[in-house]
């Protein structure tokens, strides 16, 4: 039985860039996807432009618009756009691409790509986990990591994240061309989905189109308000081949590492209950989880808790006040597009939130602040 350092169930974004993450840093890593080929991701692929740091490679290739405007409306009308000019930008990537480009470096720094293969179990023996497919093939490693995204199967069986995770309805499909969506633009669209809201994001050809719920299991199966969302964006139906996807999003701190094991992205829950952002969660928990896996695996750590600890850090106390905004705003929405969009300081905040500058943690500390001292901000 071939052995690896680590195995990384799933060879999506985070399951890619951990195993880069991991390869650059000398060790045998084995990734074990499920599906032969992934030619349409349903993600619409708004990322920081500061995340580049975290892929050690130029992005260029993957890039389809960079975003100078944010637009936000609400029922097509009600115009608020918000300038990322000054502001570091935002871009618009394909994901397949990026997936991809990770996968294929990861290939060229050693890493086994084993697809496809579904793992049907997970033992461990002699402190050394032992991990079969459905063709019968064993590996075995010493670190684990789950990266098999909202469907995840394994951060149950491991007890990692929330008990009872927490989902938001989506529907995605792409349209060729841009309809009214200008090239370097991407549209928020609020008031028409009850509890969440449409988005209009560009490539260069056509356009990433996404209807979500994010509070009390909102249903997106009313198709004269899903063909009002596409004739606001200048498409006249639902014509094209659409993707509904159930995605788990953040829902309070956890313990995302266990003896041995931890889960990165959207399989960890990490996935903004706001607006949906799951790559830059995605990016930092490759990030962090290849460091602790490494911090051990070098015998400069005993165990992986650091990893859950700097996640709750750095992204899980963004998320809880990320969390709170969603429940009021998707449930008071047209009071939230006014005092959360159409407030005079409100595009310039958006701007930072996207493009990773600031963080829901310090737009609602400023709030308390304003309420407190009752002064502008
Ligand atoms: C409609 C929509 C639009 C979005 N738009 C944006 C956006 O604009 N910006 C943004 O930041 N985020 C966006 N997101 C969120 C983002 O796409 C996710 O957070 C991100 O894909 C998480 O990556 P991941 O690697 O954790 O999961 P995934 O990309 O889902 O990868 C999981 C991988 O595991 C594999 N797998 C699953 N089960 C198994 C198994 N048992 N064995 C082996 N392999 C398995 C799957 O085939 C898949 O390749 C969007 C999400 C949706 C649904």
């Amino acid at each position: 039985m071939r052995g690896y350092d680590v195995a990384i169930i799933g060879g999506g974004l985070s399951g890619s860039s951990t195993a880069l993450n991991l390869a650059k840093k000398g060790y045998s890593v084995l990734v074990i996807e499920k599906e032969k080929v992934q030619n349409c991701k349903p993600c619409a692929g708004g990322m920081a432009s500061s995340m580049q740091k975290f892929i050690p490679f130029d992005m260029k290739d993957v890039i389809e618009s960079k975003v100078k405007n944010v637009e936000f409306r609400w029922k097509a009308s009600d115009n608020v756009t918000a300038d990322l000019t000054g502001e570091s930008p935002f871009w618009i990537i394909k994901r397949e691409k990026l997936d991809q480009l990770l996968l294929d470096e990861s290939l060229r720094n050693g890493v086994k790509i084993l697809r496809p293969a579904i793992v049907e179990k997970i033992t461990k023996k002699n402190d050394q986990w032992i991990i079969t497919c459905n063709d019968k093939s064993q590996y075995k490693s010493k670190f684990l990591v789950i990266a098999d995204g909202s469907q995840s199967k394994w951060a149950g069986y491991f007890k990692l994240g929330p008990r009872k995770p927490k989902f938001a309805n989506t529907i995605s499909l792409r349209i060729k061309g841009l309809g009214e969506i200008p090239r370097d633009a991407v549209r928020f669209e609020f008031g028409f989905i009850k509890y969440g809201f449409a988005w209009a994001f560009p490539l260069k050809e056509s356009l990433n189109i996404g209807l979500g719920t994010f509070i009390n299991n909102g249903s997106l199966e009313n198709q004269a308000i899903n063909n009002q969302v596409i004739r606001s964006f200048g498409f006249d139906d639902f014509s094209s081949k659409t993707i509904n996807k159930r995605l788990r999003i953040w829902n309070g701190m956890y313990q995302i590492n266990s003896d041995k094991v931890l889960a990165v992205g959207d399989a960890a829950s990490l996935c903004d209950p706001f607006l949906a952002e799951g790559i830059r969660p995605s990016l930092i928990s490759s990030f962090y989880a290849a460091a602790s896996i490494d911090q051990c695996l070098s015998g400069k750590a005993d165990d992986l808790n650091l990893y859950t600890q700097k996640i709750n850090n750095n992204w899980g106390k963004s998320m809880a006040w990320g969390k709170r905004i969603a429940q009021v705003f998707y449930r008071f929405p047209r009071t939230g597009y006014q005092l959360g969009v159409k407030r005079k300081t409100a595009p310039k905040r958006i701007a930072q939130i996207l493009s990773g500058e600031m963080s829901y943690e310090d737009i609602a500390k400023r709030v308390i602040r304003r309420l407190l001292t009752n002064s502008a901000g």
